[in-house]
Order: C-alpha cells, then structure tokens, then sequence
C-alpha cells in the first residue's frame, strides 16, 4: 500500500508532490547591504515516505559535504525518492564566504542550537534552520570534515544507544561507527529533541575535496534511503559489517618542533609503536610520539609543525582491529578502484 506524499511550504513557497524547488531561505543580510540566503533543495516525492534533511558545511570550511550534496540532488535515484528530502549543501553560508569554521560574530554554529530567534547572528541561524528544516524531518545526515589542517577517517558518529539510529548508522557503510554523546548546544542534541534521528558523518580535512569521502558519502546516503524505504532495495550485498568503536582517544605531541610522520589515517597501531618524531630546527630528534593504546588512526594533523600538548593523531579502540584493519583495505579498493 502506498500513499500520495503531501506537500511542503518553505519560505512562502510550496513543493507539490513529484517536484522538485530551489528555495532561498532568508537569513541576516551583510553590512554592506548584500541579501543573505540559505539555498535548499527540496525534492518533494510522489509516494509518501520519510522526511530527511541533508546538511553541510554548518562549519563554513568543510567543504566535502558540499560536494555530496550536490551529486546527491543531481544523481538518477533522486527521481525515485519516496517521501521529501531536504538538501542543505551550505548551512553557515557566511563561513563559506570567509572559508572559516565560524560565523562572523567568531561563534561556531554548531555549539548555538536551539538558538533564538532574537538571540546572537549563531543564535537567530541556530533558530531558523531548526524551524525551517528540522522540525519537519523525521531523520537528518549532517556532513563535517576534520578541523583545518585535520584529516579524518570516513566515520559515522551517532548516537549508538537508539536502536533505529544504530542500524541506519550501520547500514551508511563506512568501516567505522563512533557513539557519540551530543554535545552542548549541537545541531544533533536540538535535532535528538525534535524527534528527529540524525547521523553526522566525518571525512576528510576542511577547505579541500577529498574523492574517496566523497563518494563514500554519497554511497553512505544512498543506502541509508534505502533503508529507510525512500529508495528500492539494493541487490548488491556490503562487502564488510561496519565495527563499532569502544571508544577513541587524542594522541598529543609530546615536545614542539617540526614533526615526521611514521604512520598515516586508517593505519593499525599497536601499544608501544612510535607514530612520529618530532626534531628541532636542525634535524635533531627531540622526542617521538609513541602509542600507549591499540587501534587505528582515524584523524591525524596534517601541518608538520606542532606545539607541546597538540593533538596530533585521533586512535579509536575496537575489539577486532584487524577486522577494521581488512575493512578500510576493502573500502578503499570498492571506492577508488583505479588508484595504488
Ligand atoms: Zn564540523
């Protein structure tokens, strides 16, 4: 049995079942007088299903969801969709501008959910993407990437303790599923309290494309829509079970100086292995970074130049790390078949 799926209004603009909009949502203009929007893009299906947002670049200079987004709504299965989906390919658009993480009041968006909507410019964004888009859906994907000069692993975090969030956290695909506690005042926490199920996916490094996060988040999307009924079954089985992480901790450095990597992202490392050197000015060994836990680097600084204390490698714990180990080989040889 199917139903026909109803319309949406966004912004005085309504979406009929089988259409699909461009829909600007206003949002605090710029001092020079220059319009601000959010653009979404609505696919409104004809068959009444799930409603599901999709959102990018909350931080301004995490640009790989962008990417996403944008093969997503532009992808053959898209004409297929049952139910609505929301696409946001840039939610902080005054980041993207400036190509910062931050709002131009020096706020992170994702720390000013639920917002107000008289509230700091964080605040009144917090606010309207929470009315506007949030509260409609029943289910989000929110794309991030590592901080500047970070890269991260393909990972899913979520919270893992929601047996619906869990199989939809499995079924994206990629090697790693972290459980995640919401933080203070993140789009996930404001979402989790509107009833809305939501999936933050982590790839990459800010301000750069990165092809095998990309197209694993494509993938990932499409087969969370599967399994959630808004696409037609795949016939094609995963290659490998996605492995939950026990837990994950930052590896910092131990000295200042410049830093020579040893190990690379999605590496296994053992208890006791050095990760890296770090020398002075002359060449001249200082101190080496040297594991204390087994697991496998899933975020890593990129800049070879560290402070004492920085975090420098991200190691997540699991109970078969070689498993992971297998499955991180698998999913690069499936995603970027032509490269080695
Ligand atoms: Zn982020």
């Amino acid at each position: 049995m199917t139903s026909k799926n109803s319309p949406v209004t966004l912004a005085g603009t309504t979406v009929h079942p089988g259409e699909v909009r461009k829909i600007e949502l206003p949002v605090v203009k710029l001092y020079t007088d220059t319009q601000m929007s959010i653009p979404v893009q609505v696919h409104c299906g004809k068959q009444a299903g799930p409603t599901l947002f999709l959102s990018a670049a909350i931080h301004g200079d995490e640009l790989n969801g962008v990417e996403i987004i944008q093969r997503l709504i532009n992808s053959r299965a898209m004409q297929k969709v049952r139910g609505t989906v929301l696409a946001v390919p840039m939610v902080n658009v005054y980041g993207v501008l400036n190509q910062t993480r931050y709002l131009p009041d020096r706020r992170d968006l994702n720390r000013s959910f639920p917002g107000s909507s008289r509230g700091s410019l964080a605040a009144r964004m917090a606010d309207l993407f929470l009315r506007e888009i949030v509260q409609r859906c029943d289910y989000g994907i929110d794309f991030h990437t590592g901080a500047i000069h970070r890269s991260n692993l393909p990972q899913i975090r979520a919270d893992l303790s929601d047996d619906d969030t869990k199989r939809l956290a499995s079924a994206f695909g990629v090697p790693v599923i972290l459980n995640a506690n919401v933080r203070d005042g993140s789009l996930r926490q404001s979402a989790a309290e509107e009833g809305a199920k939501v999936l933050l996916y982590e790839a990459g490094e800010a301000l750069r494309f990165d092809e095998l996060a990309i197209r694993a988040g494509v993938r990932g999307t499409l087969n969370v829509m599967r399994a959630l009924g808004m696409l037609p079954a795949s016939r094609r089985k995963p290659s490998y079970e996605p492995v939950e992480a026990h837990y994950s901790r930052w590896l910092r450095a131990t000295d200042s100086g410049f830093i020579r990597h040893r190990k690379q992202l999605g590496d296994q490392v053992e208890r006791g292995d050095i990760l890296a050197d770090i020398v002075d000015p002359y060449g001249t060994l200082l101190d080496s970074i040297i594991t204390k836990q087994d697991g496998i680097i899933i975020g890593k600084q990129n800049i070879p130049l560290v402070q004492e204390g920085e975090a420098v490698y991200h190691i997540a714990c699991f109970s078969q790390p070689d498993e992971v180990s297998d499955n991180w080989e698998q999913f690069q040889d499936d995603l970027l078949p032509d490269t080695d």
